[in-house]
């Protein structure tokens, strides 16, 4: 997708933290954090929200899990606690329409975050 903002991020077409990447993933801190710790994992695919997250995709969703899993030990938050978050649609406040999930903590969170 050309005009795509996480897809242009993908390609590094637009700057970003990224504190992730392989062939299929690529994460990056939020650009308006709500938390200590808010990172942005994206499969590299165009995918626009989880209602495009059929079974081929499977796989893909196993291994994005284990790299949030990671992330959060390797940003200090496996223990303390984090959220995963993925907004989809109008109603669930998706802004952005590339799949993606929040990465939420260091601090304890407000019902409202994410
Ligand atoms: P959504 O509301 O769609 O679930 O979340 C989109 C997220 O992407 C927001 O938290 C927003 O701050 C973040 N975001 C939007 N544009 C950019 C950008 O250009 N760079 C980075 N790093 N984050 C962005
Ligand atoms: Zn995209």
């Amino acid at each position: 997708m050309s005009d795509c903002i996480f897809c242009k991020i993908a390609r590094r077409e637009i700057p970003s933290e990224i504190v992730y990447e392989d062939d299929e993933i690529i994460a990056f801190k939020d650009i308006q954090p709500l938390a200590p710790v808010h990172l942005v994992v994206i499969p590299k695919s165009h995918l626009r929200s989880l209602n495009d997250v059929t079974s081929e995709y499977e796989a893909l969703m196993g291994h994005l899990l284990g790299v949030i899993r990671r992330l959060a030990s390797e940003f200090g938050v496996a223990e303390s606690g984090y959220r995963v978050v993925t907004n989809t649609g109008t109603d669930g406040g998706q802004v952005v329409g590339h799949l993606h999930f929040h990465l939420l903590g260091g601090q304890a969170l407000n019902a409202k975050i994410g």
